[in-house]
């Protein structure tokens, strides 16, 4: 039976070895962290097809730009000379466009509703996890962004997904679990969502089951060639021989890929969530507050806010106090009945999203080393993508044909 290791034990690297493992691999994951509050964990929960428009996009640069002055915004590039940041900067110019956001819709509509396809699945089999299909509400106080929806709606139906457009009074019909003050809103049928802490200890139950290794607290190190083959993964905790070796490391998969002397260009892209429990009173559908970029997620009897991308690096733990007002003020802005008060420092998460430069997730057999496969750069989208990259990384090892077309995730 084939050996594959997987560097990483973040959700695109624990759906991956689900996948592997049913496969008939035999799969062992490794992880640096205790494996229970990264990236995965205190996200927002939105399994989305409707955000097919990727994060380059035509006028994103001039947008960043204001953002970058105001220190409560949602978006924030934190500015350093260093050169994996200006290449960055540079591919994300050169992707911010008409022609690759046409190549990138079709590309993540079918990545995504691959993936909302296997989280029902998964549902099927124990929803321990609130998986809900309640749609997405996109909602707004401008007249500005309100055409921004419209015309973001417009290309999803284009592209299939089924959406409707409410006025203030059709969104307060629709969401009757707190008062809204909005002039208007989008509602993609299309998504879903679930309780991300629960989903990870849902996955982890059913790799224990499929007997899957998994090594916390274990740090990948280095890698040990035989020819153009990885023959083994050295680790804090001694060497794994491979057949097979999976690059699943979120915002740290750049440094790993140097060692494997890859060229990976991927930023942490930090955002902040804080969960309150319990709440009698709350928005009942999960929701995106447009003009701060906040999304809000009902998950069982809890409600979790989550906002702000700074692109920085992965040194940078600080809590951002102004951008978590921006956060704050926004929710009191359109749930004027919910008045919630600043969370303190230790009720506040943050999270490193792993962002490309394109805002395309890395989905791909290496070029040259043989035996490598890279699952990675799911930047804001790594929950809804995570199981499709699974069985897409499993058929790329098995030699398959993959489930969707995957020439828009390549490096
Ligand atoms: C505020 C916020 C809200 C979000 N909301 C959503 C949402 O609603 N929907 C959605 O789809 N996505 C959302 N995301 C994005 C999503 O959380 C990420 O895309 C996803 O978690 C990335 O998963 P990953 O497995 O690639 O990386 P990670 O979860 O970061 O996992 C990578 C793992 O690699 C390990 N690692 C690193 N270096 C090493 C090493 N040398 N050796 C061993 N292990 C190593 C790390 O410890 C880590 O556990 C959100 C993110 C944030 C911050």
């Amino acid at each position: 039976m084939k050996k594959v290791g997987i560097v990483g034990g973040g959700i695109i690297g624990l759906c991956s070895a689900y996948y592997l493992a049913k496969e008939g691999y035999e799969v062992a994951v490794f992880d640096e962290s205790a494996m229970e509050d990264g990236c995965s964990y205190g996200n927002a929960g939105m399994i989305v097809p409707s955000h097919i428009i990727p994060l380059a996009q035509p006028g994103m640069i001039a947008q960043g730009m204001k953002w970058m002055f105001d220190s409560q915004s949602p978006f924030y590039v934190k500015p350093r000379l260093n050169t994996d940041l200006l290449k960055w900067g540079l591919q994300f110019y050169k992707h911010a466009n008409k022609s690759h956001v046409e190549r990138a819709m079709p590309a993540l509509r079918d990545l995504s509703l691959l993936s909302k396809e296997l989280y029902q699945d998964f549902a099927k089999e124990n929803n321990s996890f609130f998986y809900e299909e309640k749609g997405l509400l996109m909602l707004y106080r401008t007249d500005k962004v309100e055409e921004e929806m419209y015309h973001e709606g417009k290309e999803a139906e284009r592209l299939g997904l089924e959406v409707n457009y409410l006025s203030r009074r059709e969104v307060e019909a629709l969401e009757t679990g707190t008062k809204t003050d909005v002039i208007g809103g989008v509602h993609y049928k299309s998504d879903a969502h679930l309780y991300p802490q629960k989903f990870m200890k849902f996955i982890k139950e059913e790799l224990v089951r499929l007997k899957v290794e998994v090594h916390q607290h274990t740090t990948v190190k280095d890698f040990v060639f035989e020819g153009n083959k990885i023959a083994k993964i050295g680790t804090s905790k001694g060497t794994f021989a491979v057949d097979e070796v999976v690059l699943a490391a979120g915002s740290w998969s750049p440094s790993l890929a140097k060692k494997l002397n890859i060229g990976i260009s991927i930023l942490p892209g930090k955002g902040y969530s804080f969960t309150l429990k319990d709440r009698s009173q709350k928005p009942s559908i999960p929701s995106i507050l447009c003009e701060g970029k906040v999304a809000v997620t009902p998950m069982n009897n809890d409600i979790r806010f989550g906002g702000t991308m700074e692109i920085t690096h992965t040194g940078d733990t600080k809590i951002n106090e102004n951008r978590l007002r921006g956060i704050v003020t926004s929710i009191n802005d359109f749930y004027p009945d919910m008045q919630i008060e600043m969370p303190k420092a230790e009720e506040t998460w943050f999270g490193f999203r792993p962002c490309t430069p394109s805002g395309m997730p890395i989905i791909t057999k290496d070029k040259k080393i043989v035996n490598l496969t890279l699952a990675t750069g799911h930047a804001m989208m790594g929950l809804s993508l995570a199981p499709a990259t699974g069985k897409i990384v499993t058929e790329i090892i098995a030699g398959k044909t993959t489930s969707v077309d995957t020439k828009m995730f390549q490096i």
